[in-house]
């Protein structure tokens, strides 16, 4: 089989490829239109108000923020609360 050269490669033709889902596509339109079909996310995204991390549905954010929630190693001697960040304690 020496001097055959594969000239059609399936993945050259199939360059547009969806990073969600890793189908492929022979146009950057036909990558376009099914993003918007299939992976029409952007008007549901709940986005974190601490770290702008964005979730698609509002489960995965409050699961989310707990890691937030989670972390306050600074806690006032006075009233007891803890809070995230330094800066947060000093101004309370
Ligand atoms: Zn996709
Ligand atoms: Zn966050
Ligand atoms: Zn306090």
């Amino acid at each position: 089989m020496a001097g055959m050269e594969v000239e059609f490669d399936e993945t050259v033709a199939n360059q547009f490829s969806c990073k969600r889902c890793d189908r492929t596509f022979r146009s950057k339109r036909d990558q376009t239109l099914h993003r918007q079909e299939v992976h029409n996310h952007n008007k549901t995204t709940y986005e974190c108000k601490l770290c702008a991390k964005s979730f698609c549905n509002s489960g995965n954010l409050d699961r989310h923020m707990k890691v937030h929630n989670d972390v306050r190693p600074f806690v006032c001697d006075i009233c007891s609360k803890a809070f995230a960040q330094a800066v947060n304690l000093q101004h309370h």
